[in-house]
């Protein structure tokens, strides 16, 4: 049997900061990871870059935050943005903030962050065991008894980092959830978030992969009319890009099995205007046809797209266009719509919606308020954010507060 003072398992972003908090004045420390390495999740977010966290203020924080964000007030004020700006340059690695305040690694690879991380337990005194996925987890009187496929563990205090559903290939299969079920704590239904929407349109060839820049998607949540300005980019069946994720992870969990949302082309011009500018297009050059005409309203690689939609002959001449249909062309403009059909699977998601209940967990030290010194840090908590960094940002400020919550107790 191995004994140490704390036992984190996962060595996700959560799992690492958590190891490194706890470890601080001397105390033994053990990560438990099932991969042959340690953060596989941080390896592949931001598009391998490393989109670390967003140089903002806490309440705009607290605003990108979707479920239970007033749950984080505690753990951001303790370790946020700042903090872990200050934490990867003292480690040796330099950031910069790119737009939308959102913070890389100069170097914009996203295993500088794992390196650091990794390096900086090791300073601590943190023992890791990779290939070692953990089965089981159990209580006997105040200590946890901790067993992999390998051996038995015994520990004071266990932090469950575990992460959530999403990205299954990186080591998050769920395994947390049911820790904390065994240990008596609530698990919300668990949801894709921030993965794309699946659409029924055929998306033609030339259109994959394509990025439509400043547009707004508009959509019903439940009888409110909403909508979301940015970039969205279609894929073969689906789109994703910031705008469908964000959508994909505030509808999270509804019914999204036959839904029509409609992009809005030119949300900077009214009806008016553009029906106006249509006309100002057509009196240039009257022998125009109306793809021609569209090529100077909307991207080339949409014009297909576009054009079924809304059964279009793209080679119409577009002298004859009365008043009435060059208002109708600038309404189709701003309302194409998209037959949403579905959200990715877990396999595409950038994050888990749901998760181990905060209500079962203070969220001043992150300790469980069923078990005592039983802790959790990151996605495996039912908290997920927008996208921008924030989502990495919960993971390393609850792993801090968890870990220094340990480290006060333990301190001698
Ligand atoms: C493609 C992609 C891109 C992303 N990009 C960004 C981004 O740019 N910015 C951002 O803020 N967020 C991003 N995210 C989200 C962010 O990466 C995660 O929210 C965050 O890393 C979660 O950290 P975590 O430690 O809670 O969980 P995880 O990173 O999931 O770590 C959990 C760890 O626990 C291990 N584990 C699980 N079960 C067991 C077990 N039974 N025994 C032992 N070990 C176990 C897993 O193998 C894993 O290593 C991205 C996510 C994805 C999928």
């Amino acid at each position: 049997m191995y004994i140490f003072e704390t036992i984190v398992i996962g060595a996700g972003a959560s799992g690492l900061m958590a190891a490194i908090h706890a470890s601080k004045y001397g105390a033994s420390t053990l990560v438990l990871e099932k991969n042959n390495k340690a953060g596989k999740k941080i390896f592949i977010s931001g598009k391998g870059k490393g989109n670390v966290c967003n140089a903002t203020t806490p309440n705009d924080f607290i605003a990108h935050v979707l479920r239970n964000p007033h749950f984080l007030h505690s753990a951001y004020a303790n370790f946020g943005a700042n903090e872990t700006m200050a934490f990867f340059e003292e480690q040796g690695v330099p950031l910069v903030i790119e737009r939308g305040k959102r913070v890389f690694p100069e170097s914009m690879k996203a295993y500088d962050l794992t390196d650091a991380l990794v390096h900086k337990a090791k300073d601590n005194g943190v023992s890791f065991h990779f290939d070692e996925g953990v089965r089981f987890v159990d209580r006997e009187e105040d200590i946890f008894m901790v067993k992999t496929g390998y051996r038995a563990y015994a520990c004071r205090n266990l932090i469950i980092a575990t992460g959530g559903q999403s990205y299954p290939s990186t080591g998050s299969t769920g395994d947390g959830y049911r820790f904390a079920r065994g240990l008596g704590h609530f698990i919300k239904s668990t949801y894709p978030g921030l993965a794309g929407l699946r659409i029924s349109e055929q998306v033609p060839q030339e259109l994959r992969d394509f990025t439509l820049k400043n547009v707004e998607l508009i959509y019903e949540e439940g009888k409110k009319k909403k909508s979301e300005f940015g970039d969205i980019t279609f894929r073969d069946g689906f789109v994703d890009g910031p705008i469908a994720l964000t959508v994909s992870s505030i509808l999270a969990g509804q019914d999204m099995s036959d839904r029509t949302m409609y992009l809005d082309l030119k949300p900077a011009l009214t009806l008016d205007t553009l029906t106006e500018r249509i006309s100002r297009d057509i009196a240039k050059d009257m022998r125009m046809r109306l793809g021609d005409l569209l090529v100077g309203l909307i991207p080339s690689e949409f014009l297909l797209f576009f054009a079924n939609a809304f059964s279009l002959d793209l080679y119409r001449k577009i002298d004859a266009y009365t008043k009435e249909e060059r208002r109708a062309l600038a309404s189709a403009l701003k309302r194409v719509p998209l037959h949403v059909i579905g959200v990715n699977p877990f396999e595409r998601a950038i994050i888990t919606v749901g998760g181990v209940d905060v209500k079962n967990i203070n969220s001043s030290t992150m300790e469980s308020k069923l078990v005592p010194n039983l802790y959790f840090a990151g996605e495996v908590m039912d908290v997920d954010a927008l996208t921008g960094g924030f989502n990495m940002q919960i993971a390393l400020s609850t792993g801090a507060l968890a870990g220094d919550s340990i480290a006060e107790k333990t301190k001698i």
